[in-house]
């Protein structure tokens, strides 16, 4: 008897040092801020293994893209660092990630503008993405207005349901964010013919966010914000027979 609870003891303190750890460790990166389906569960479920997902670093090479006199930020440097954290994020959770330039200047890309972006729809294409996201960094001549918006255009089905999900995960780590998604017909939102999104994830124009767009750890934020989003996208998409 007296060894029984010893061993039920024992069994007790274990499963309270497991329970401590899950509350620290917590349950996996993308379920912690995920908004599952209503009435689903996303348990060990991974919406994300086997997905092709296009990632565009805006701008590149000459194209600095925003900038702001106070410092030597450029936004093809935030969001091409972003982007390739974004990258390793999704990497590690199986998807097959297609990187529209993972360099500066952006070697594969040339350097015309217009025919530049047709050529990042091309990349993506050709490596049969399944969703295309677009990142860049706003600016204003305002310096009062900050944080993440998100932009989709409503003609190319499923851009409305990704721009959610990734405006959604973008606030939950920016607080006090209250932007909405924006439907506009951008080239690389307009011109694809997967779910796509344009992300601007703050303004280099205002002080304190251009601050911390320059901080490798807040980059990382956004970078595991996107994954979310992304998963969270992903979740509510039935999978294809077979698949
Ligand atoms: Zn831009």
């Amino acid at each position: 008897m007296k060894r029984e609870r010893g061993l039920f003891n024992a069994l007790a303190a274990a499963i309270v040092l497991f329970l401590a750890v899950l509350a620290l460790v917590g349950p996996g990166p993308w379920l912690d801020q995920a908004r599952p389906a209503a009435g689903t569960a996303l348990g060990s479920y991974n919406p994300l293994a086997g997905r092709v997902i296009a990632i565009d670093p805006g701008h590149g090479g000459a194209d600095r893209g925003a900038s702001h006199p106070d410092s030597d930020l450029s936004e093809k440097d935030i969001v091409l660092d972003l982007a390739l954290r974004l990258r390793d994020l999704l990497v590690a959770a199986g998807v097959q990630v297609v990187l529209t330039r993972e360099d500066d200047p952006p070697g594969k890309l040339g350097l015309a503008n217009a025919e530049n972006l047709g050529r990042r729809l091309e990349v993506a294409r050709q490596a049969g993405a399944e969703c295309f996201v677009s990142i860049h960094v706003n600016k204003f001549a305002s310096s009062r207005y900050w944080g993440a918006q998100t932009f989709y255009w409503s003609e190319v089905p499923g851009s409305r349901a990704l721009a959610d999900h990734l405006q959604r995960a973008l606030r939950a780590v920016q607080q006090g964010n209250r932007r909405g998604i924006v439907n506009l017909p951008y080239f690389v939102l307009r011109n694809n013919d997967v779910p796509a999104a344009l992300v601007e994830v703050g303004f280099i124009s205002h002080p304190e966010e251009r601050q911390k767009l320059n901080d490798g750890a807040y980059r990382q934020q956004l970078a595991e914000a996107l994954f979310r989003g992304l998963a969270s996208f992903w979740a509510e998409v039935p999978r294809a027979r077979g698949r």
